[in-house]
């Protein structure tokens, strides 16, 4: 009896054998394919499985394997290539093959529902309506008619019947008879067609002759250009000679990066066409653009993380922007990068893979430098415009307003007297990071992390930044009941006021997380910024993603330091990027335009590397600094965490796992821990973390399927939970 080994979204990191469901006959079985999905019995529930093979015997005896109850498709739906990958990644990350299968799928698709992609509503022939004679409807001329057309094959269009005067009810009456049935037309496939690009510069022809030299086979390849280098014009150009052969573009960006303006851009030049895959979409639009992706009607698709693993029917290009982007890693859960499946997707695809950034990561300038990847720079700003200035303030015994010293408040009226906008970047929201007592000292705390309580003015609430939980704004102190509750620090709010007084003949935009609520607005400021006129942004790092702003002359970083100490290894890479994001920001309309940084230490290292080095060359020093330290790129980590009720039931499950594992480690590897996370307590519970260096990722693979394998073996008590991150991107 052959065996089902299916994949089936549960936290085990398994396959689990099934026998074929009883209905199947053998010839059906023989045709099953790798990705169909079955209904299955799991435990006490009902879950959807994936078929990973058909295998010819089981390790578990005869008499204990159960029949799976139902086949949900007679042909796979991921194209093979994804179903390759997703098994890939779930061993790469060591996560439950069955949850890494469920992302090939749409939402639509998850729970256990036919295949029925959502289109224009049609009509075919029921069985029995096939096996009717002609004439058999002679007393209903209507029906008689609906039929006949029917009869020339295929589904018919709803609006076909209208057109010729058949109603619906007409055709309702056929399928109460059973001889017709309702089904829906796939989106007709639009041909994406290229309207004309700009004439290119040297450095952005030399980059597209690179990249489509190698085209049609498996490449990689960093875009490394400077901000407004003219990146997103080669990427269309290499979308445009994809679709002339006939291939499909996918195209990754970031999660904030994808917005109206971002596709805006590519709907004028390509026109119809493209699919689009986001969160924030409904069910049925993701399982539409999924479906127009997986046969091939649309020739572009357009994506966030998860848009990696979208099937398609002739992938010729696969573009990730903004590369060194976060939101690339996935941060719980399955915890995989997009931008490093890319590669792999494209190799098993045996097609072209385009990392793109102004701030490369240094895992991908380290591929490049290495020669793994093609590598292609532009240096200078595409049209006339030049990079801006950057320059330091020295705030060190400034009296300071909403952090804004005298200099840079100078600065930002002569801007705007002179007609141009400013941005002002700081990074963190709310009104104030600290409350405090003033009589007794009391700090409002959350109940459930190890940190603060943020002030939110407008919203007159304390809120965690790190878990949902929020109170209304105490007027006197829990503790002594004074009334002198101070706040300390600084947040976009706060600086708002300030700029609304001080510069009230000027709009004033504050853009965060909390006032850019709602789909459209982030796009009616746009708009309104895309005026020219005059006015202030100020904004955490979203201002600093997807978004241009050409009339933008001045560019401040109000607190630089907040950057600069950080403890984990990447703060300076992570500094240097968002430092060189927000800059870019300036000067995008032929003026250069300054960018000045606010700092109490003028004189560090980073702080001058920052002022007298393009990011380019900082990162090429980072990534010696990072050799000498056997950090990432140059070793590779993995990061085993438990979550628990208390403190000391995660360190002794990882001191056991520790202990168990410690003699096998292939050669080189080292632990590191147990420790607590660097913020212990959050959202109630207690996390610890055990810490894996490695010299390669051969290494590193063979520690992740160590660690895991133990880890499942190790008795998980009092509700600890644990996970793998093997890549991680924070070490927290
Ligand atoms: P990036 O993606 O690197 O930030 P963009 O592709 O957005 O850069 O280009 C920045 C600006 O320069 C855009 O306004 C774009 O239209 C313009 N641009 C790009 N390439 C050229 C070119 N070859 N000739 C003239 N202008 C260009
Ligand atoms: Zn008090
Ligand atoms: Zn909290």
């Amino acid at each position: 009896m052959p065996i089902l080994r299916l994949a089936i979204p549960t936290p085990l990191r398994s396959l689990f054998d099934y026998l074929p469901p009883a209905q199947l006959s053998a010839a059906e079985i023989e045709a099953l394919q790798p990705g169909c999905r079955l209904r299955v019995n799991f435990g006490r529930r009902q879950l959807q499985g994936y078929l990973v093979e058909v295998a010819a015997d089981s390790e578990v005896p005869g008499s204990a394997l159960k029949e799976a109850r139902e086949l949900l498709d007679t042909e796979a739906l991921p194209a093979p290539t994804v179903l390759q990958l997703c098994l890939w990644a779930a061993d790469y990350y060591q996560h439950p093959p069955g949850e890494v299968l469920e992302l090939a799928f749409p939402p639509g698709l998850r729970g256990g529902k036919p295949h029925q992609p959502p289109g224009a509503s049609a009509w075919t022939l029921s069985q029995r309506g096939r096996g009717l004679p002609d004439g058999a409807l002679g007393r209903s001329p209507r029906q008689a008619e609906a039929l006949q057309l029917l009869q020339q094959g295929g589904a018919v269009a709803g609006t076909v019947f209208r057109e010729m005067g058949i109603s619906t009810a007409i055709l309702r009456q056929l399928e109460q008879k059973g001889l017709a049935e309702r089904c829906t037309l796939p989106p007709p496939a639009v041909t994406a067609q290229a309207g004309p690009g700009l004439a290119l510069n040297p450095d952005q022809a030399a980059a597209v002759a690179g990249i489509l030299a190698g085209y049609g086979s498996f490449a990689s390849h960093l875009l490394e250009g400077v901000t407004g280098s003219g990146k997103t014009e080669v990427y269309l150009q290499l979308i445009a000679h994809c679709l002339q052969q006939g291939d499909q573009a996918l195209v990754l960006i970031p999660e904030i990066g994808l917005t109206p303006q971002t596709l805006e851009r590519f709907r004028t030049r390509f026109g119809q066409g493209i699919a689009v895959l986001h969160s924030g979409l409904n069910a049925t639009e993701r399982y539409a653009a999924w479906e127009a992706a997986r046969t091939g009607a649309a020739g572009i698709v357009i994506g966030t993380r998860s848009a990696i693993f979208t099937s398609l029917q002739r992938p010729g290009l696969i573009i990730v922007d903004e590369e060194h982007d976060s939101s690339f890693k996935q941060q719980d859960g399955f915890r995989y990068s997009a931008r490093d499946l890319a590669v792999k997707r494209a190799q098993i695809e045996n097609c072209t893979v385009i990392l793109g950034s102004a701030t490369p990561a240094l895992e991908t300038l380290h591929n490049a430098l290495q020669g793994r990847y093609g590598h292609h720079q532009l240096a200078l700003r595409a049209g006339s415009s030049e990079l801006p200035e950057i320059a330091a303030i020295d705030v060190r015994r400034q009296e300071l307003q909403g952090g804004m010293s005298a200099e840079l408040r100078e600065a930002v009226r002569t801007t705007l007297a002179a007609g141009h906008q400013v941005l002002l970047f700081l990074n963190r929201r709310g009104y104030a990071p600290t409350l405090q007592c003033h009589d007794c000292g009391w700090i409002a705390q959350c109940r459930a992390c190890d940190a603060r309580l943020t002030v939110h003015r407008r919203q007159r609430r304390l809120r965690c930044h790190h878990c949902s939980a929020g109170e209304s704004l105490p007027s006197r102190c829990p503790q002594c009941h004074g009334n002198r509750l101070l706040t300390n620090g600084l947040g976009t709010e706060q600086t708002e006021d300030v700029l609304r007084l001080q510069f009230s003949a000027w709009p004033v935009h504050r853009v965060d997380s909390d006032s850019m609520q709602g789909r459209g607005a982030m796009q009616a400021l746009v708009d309104e910024v895309g005026t020219g006129l005059p006015c202030i942004l100020l904004g955490t790092q979203m201002l600093t993603k997807g978004h241009h702003f050409p009339g933008v002359n001045l560019v401040a970083v109000i607190d630089a330091d907040a950057l600069l100490f950080s403890a984990d290894f990447r703060g300076e890479e992570r500094m240097a990027q968002l430092l060189t994001q927000v800059a870019g920001r300036a000067g995008r309309a032929g003026d250069a335009g300054r960018v000045l940084l606010q700092t109490h230490y003028p004189d560090h290292p980073v702080m001058q590397a920052m002022l007298q080095e393009s990011y380019a060359v900082q990162a090429r020093r980072m990534l010696e600094q990072r050799r000498q330290s056997g950090m990432p790129p140059c070793g590779r980590l993995l990061l085993l965490r438990t979550d628990s009720a208390d403190a000391s039931t995660g360190e002794a499950f990882l001191g056991a796992l520790r202990r168990k594992v410690q003699d096998q480690l292939p050669a080189g590897c080292q632990l590191i821990g147990p420790l607590p996370s660097p913020l212990q307590r959050r959202a109630g519970k207690f996390r610890s973390q055990l810490l894996v260096t490695a010299a390669d990722v051969r290494h590193a693979q063979r520690a992740a399927r160590l660690l895991a394998a133990e880890a499942t073996q190790l008795p998980a008590r009092n509700g600890l939970n644990w996970s793998i991150d093997v890549d991680p991107l924070d070490l927290g």
